[in-house]
């Protein structure tokens, strides 16, 4: 029987955006070594994969996109940063800083690497912690995303034969990139999860966004209330995922798993504890067993308390990967390594304590019609 496989973060190259922008590049540092404080990876499940190739990136991605970026790694000239706009660059969420090709097609090669070892039956499931960059498109960057690796591993499986590919977005920013992408594709459903279009970039992802032409009915967007808490989130997540499951039955499954739907991630306003994350993992577990005969590959995302919160959700995507229990409380070393640097308390427990929030009982009913509203019109629940 093949093990799960992880990609190996640490050994990819990475930049830097400067300190104030919350793509922090050492976020992948406090989780790497929580795992191995818990003796979590075996020294075999670690790998490291190759970057993507410029032939593969352009099977989403338009050439000159992947040019621009690659002539900004080596040799950015004054007149290719004048043209920075035209492909989402030098803007304040996508800051140009030396070394963004190489880093971003080495994160796009780990995804891509991890669907073609689930593939071949080579790993049981994959998880690749520097994917999940859900924003990027065809001819831009957006909202931190360079390539999209997610949707290269799906088409990769596509290429290969297979039929349905079901693609799950737990991250609280719409999963703009990968519908668009796939918007006109039956053979991929996309669900999205994610804080209300009224209220959060991007500002797309209603519940009557439904994909087009031949694809119409393969985007499945669940947009939940601000203040939206563990119960009304999981309730509906599970309701729609399995029904939606039970009637596209997908044969591989991609899932991306930004924490940033945590109660006290800066950049979005859903109340999600940790529970929620190990909740999403082992669905997604359950779906891919049950649908899927387990292929499935798991990435990152956004979250953007890369100490509170994103070693903690991360492991627990891992451990859901690997079929592995999850620890219940923290190694008390990795805490004494990461408390100076954390912003605020950190916690003890992977589980945080229970807490109240305001104004999650109006956002638990908004979310009940907004489910409703699925169930109604949408064809995969109707
Ligand atoms: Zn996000």
């Amino acid at each position: 029987m093949p093990g799960p496989l992880l990609v190996d973060a640490l050994a990819l190259p990475r930049y830097d955006l400067g300190v104030d922008h919350p793509f922090a590049n050492f976020r992948q540092e406090p989780l790497f070594d929580l795992l191995a404080s818990h003796r979590l990876v075996g020294a075999t499940e670690r790998f490291v994969p190759p970057p993507a190739t410029v032939a593969e990136l352009t099977t989403v991605h338009t050439a000159d996109f992947v040019e621009f970026l690659q002539a900004l790694d080596t040799r950015p000239t004054r007149e290719l940063i004048r043209h920075a706009p035209l492909f989402g660059m030098g803007t304040a969420d996508n800051p140009i800083a030396p070394g963004q090709h190489a880093a971003a097609a080495a994160a796009a090669g780990g995804t891509l690497a991890c669907m073609r070892a689930v593939l071949r039956g080579e790993a049981s499931a994959a998880f690749n912690p520097t994917g999940g960059l859900h924003h990027a498109m065809p001819g831009s960057a957006s909202g931190f995303c360079l390539y999209n690796d997610l949707a290269l591993a799906i088409v990769e499986a596509l290429a290969q034969g297979i039929e349905r590919v079901a693609y799950i977005d737990f991250d609280v920013h719409h999963g703009d990139g990968v519908e668009w992408i796939f918007r006109e594709d039956p053979r991929v459903l996309t669900v999205s999860l994610h804080e209300t279009p009224d209220r959060r970039w991007p500002f797309t992802g209603r519940v009557g966004d439904m994909g087009r032409g031949r694809g119409e009915g393969s985007a499945l967007n669940l947009p939940f209330a601000s203040r939206t808490t563990d119960e009304s989130w999981q309730t509906i997540a599970r309701t729609v995922l399995e029904a939606a499951f039970e009637k596209f039955r997908p044969q591989v499954l991609v899932t991306q798993h930004g924490c940033d739907p945590h109660f006290s991630d800066p950049l979005a306003d859903l109340c999600l504890t940790t529970a929620s994350f190990d909740f999403a993992a082992q669905l997604s577990r359950e779906l891919a067993a049950n649908h899927c005969e387990g292929r499935w590959v798991a990435t990152g995302g956004g979250g953007y308390q890369p100490i509170r919160v994103i070693p903690r959700a991360w492991t627990m995507t891992w451990c859901a990967v690997a079929d592995r229990a999850l620890p219940s409380t923290i190694d008390p070393q990795w805490h004494a390594r990461w408390s100076d640097r954390a912003a605020g308390d950190l916690a003890t427990t992977f589980l945080d304590a229970e807490q109240e929030f305001a104004g999650s009982e109006a956002a638990a009913i908004a979310n009940a019609a907004m489910l409703e509203e699925v169930r109604r019109t949408h064809p995969l629940l109707r």
